[in-house]
């Protein structure tokens, strides 16, 4: 396999995280490459407005979001391939990062693959993803306010963001497969006395109505038990069935929770690797943010700068 030395840090993944640990290291006059894998500009690209990145009064779309980021990066020599991590290796001191096409030999890595969030696995869901189906409610709650909106998910997350956005929606259904709730009791609890939140058990969605133009409409669901179907009208759908952090090439070598989250030391980006970094969602299943992402990698890459000339 051909082996390649061009670089001094490989950065993998091409979010918020990796592009921002990009500009920093080019702007450090460190040779880096960024590894895109299979979503060139991570999960902003699947999704419309974003309103809560700084510096964008009127908001801006999340795939030209990412195209300025990336210009940004370029434009002070950080390089980026479309290539996906299948493995990283330690080679004495230094790394060789394997891609399904070639090796790269470096001084250092900055993990920055992200998470993907888990969705239910609808045609209909994909096609209306940022036009009425959303992911993150911190992210999109303010686009339904006075709406009906439906949550999907049992866990401890799909209770708080339920919650978190009955301040904007007029009523929240949650919809969940079983017939108990997954979550905490303090957090059922704390839905329960919600005067806002109505709760659909043993129920899944089988299909989501509606069009780009009107956005979504109403959902079809199935009782799991009876096998009746039905339509619910609502105006918005929040799929909070979990998310998966991008750690599969990363087993074996960095330390991780039980749900595959990269281990950082505190406060810092440092693995229990040295010379790797992890920064963005693939490290903080907390606050998943474009903002946060960015930060931590910025974070990255002056550890990483500093870890390298310690080590010179
Ligand atoms: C639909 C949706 C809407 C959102 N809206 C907002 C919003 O309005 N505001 C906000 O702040 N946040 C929003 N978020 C959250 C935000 O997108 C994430 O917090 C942020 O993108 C995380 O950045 P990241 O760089 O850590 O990872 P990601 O954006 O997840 O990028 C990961 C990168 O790693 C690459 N990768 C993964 N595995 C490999 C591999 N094996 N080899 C090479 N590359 C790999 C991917 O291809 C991708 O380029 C939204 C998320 C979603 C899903």
């Amino acid at each position: 396999m051909e082996r390649i030395r061009d670089y001094r840090v490989v950065i993998i993944g091409s979010g918020p995280a990796g592009c921002t640990a990009a500009l920093y290291l080019s702007r450090a006059n460190i040779k880096a490459v960024v590894l895109e894998g299979l979503q060139p500009g991570g999960q902003l690209t699947i999704t419309t407005d974003v309103e809560n990145f700084p510096g964008f009064p009127e908001g801006i779309l999340g795939p030209k979001l990412m195209d300025l980021m990336r210009t940004q990066a370029e434009k002070f020599g950080a390089e980026f391939r479309v290539e996906q991590v299948v493995s990283v290796e330690r080679d004495g001191r230094s790394f060789v990062v394997v891609t399904e096409d070639r090796e790269y030999a470096c001084d250092a890595v900055i993990v920055a693959s992200g998470a993907s969030a888990m969705q239910i696995g609808l045609e209909s869901e994909k096609e209306l993803q940022g036009f009425g189906v959303s992911y993150c409610a911190t992210c999109d709650g303010f686009f339904f306010k006075g709406k009906e909106i439906v949550v999907v998910g049992g866990g401890d997350s799909a209770m708080e963001e339920a919650t978190f956005l009955t301040k904007f929606a007029s009523k929240v259904t949650i919809v969940h497969r079983r017939k108990e709730m997954r979550a905490s009791k303090i957090m059922i609890q704390r839905a329960e006395e919600n005067p806002k939140i109505e709760f659909v058990f043993d129920t899944v969605v089988e299909d989501v109505l509606g069009s780009k133009d009107k956005g979504v409409t109403g959902l079809r669901l199935r009782n799991v038990e009876t096998g009746a179907t039905r339509e619910l009208a609502t105006q918005g759908l929040f799929v909070a069935i979990g998310h998966t952090p991008n750690t599969k090439p990363f087993a074996g070598l960095l330390e991780m929770d039980d749900k595959g989250y990269i281990i950082n030391k505190s406060g810092s980006t440092y693995t229990n690797i040295e010379g790797i970094f992890a920064c963005g969602d693939v490290a903080d299943h907390v606050y998943r943010q474009a903002v946060t992402a960015a930060g931590t990698g910025c974070m990255a890459a002056l550890d990483c700068e500093r870890w390298l000339s310690h080590h010179e």
